[in-house]
């Protein structure tokens, strides 16, 4: 019998390499799936809907908001985000780990309402190196730039509550390390008891 999925909770500041190393670590775990969060904001080029975000109008979002269907949501850079409660708990219910990428807003929300999860912040190596990605990019405006990097300043204070620190600096570190964090959370004695008292019965107890 299969244990309940697992939530990890990342957010770093836009530019620090989480979708990349998301996706990679995506590939690596065959259980873990990746959380699609509604948001307000348009389609960049190349997104797809029900794939990178369901897309939604503000009236949809609002709806949403008010049958308390997201398990957390917030206004980030001017558009609402939000984690549908349903699709969590069915994932998780189904024996799957889940990966959520949303902002810490929404990841103090989760800590309250599921303190299991397991919360992960990336950063970038420097706010210079930040800087570089953000305009390498060639998505975004030079205004919504600036706004990113005033709120990555503001958003790297609340590192110190999350459980883990991943500094992607080289990726291909990064992203063992963060590998490193989800198979050794998967294996605490907290999530393995029930599992390991199927297999053992009593013996140790
Ligand atoms: P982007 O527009 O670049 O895809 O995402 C902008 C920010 O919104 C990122 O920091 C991302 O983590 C955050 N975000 C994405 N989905 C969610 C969500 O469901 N909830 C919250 N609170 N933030 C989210």
């Amino acid at each position: 019998m299969q244990r309940r999925g697992l939530l990890y909770v990342i957010s770093a500041p836009s530019g620090a390499g989480k979708t990349s190393l998301c996706k990679a670590i995506i590939d690596i775990l065959p259980n873990l799936r990746h959380s699609v969060s509604h948001t307000t904001r348009p389609p960049r080029v190349g997104e797809v809907d029900g794939r990178d975000y369901h897309f939604v109008s503000n009236a949809e979002f609002d709806a949403m908001v008010a049958d308390s269907a997201f398990a957390e949501w917030a206004l980030v850079h001017g558009n609402r985000y939000g984690t549908a409660l349903a699709s969590l708990e069915e994932v998780r219910d189904a024996g799957c780990d889940l990966l959520l990428e949303i902002d810490c807003q929404g990841a103090a929300q989760l800590k309250e309402r599921c303190p299991d999860a397991i919360f992960i912040f990336v950063l970038p190596p420097s706010f210079q190196e930040l800087e570089r990605r953000l305009k390498g990019r060639q998505t975004d405006a030079a205004e919504v730039i600036e706004q990113r990097l005033r709120n990555a300043r503001i958003e790297m204070r609340e590192m110190f509550w999350y459980d883990y620190l991943v500094i992607n600096d080289d990726f291909d570190l990064a992203s063992r390390q963060l590998q490193a964090i989800l198979v050794a959370a998967a294996c605490r004695t907290e999530i393995l008891k029930d599992q390991v008292q199927r297999l053992f019965g009593e013996i140790g107890r």
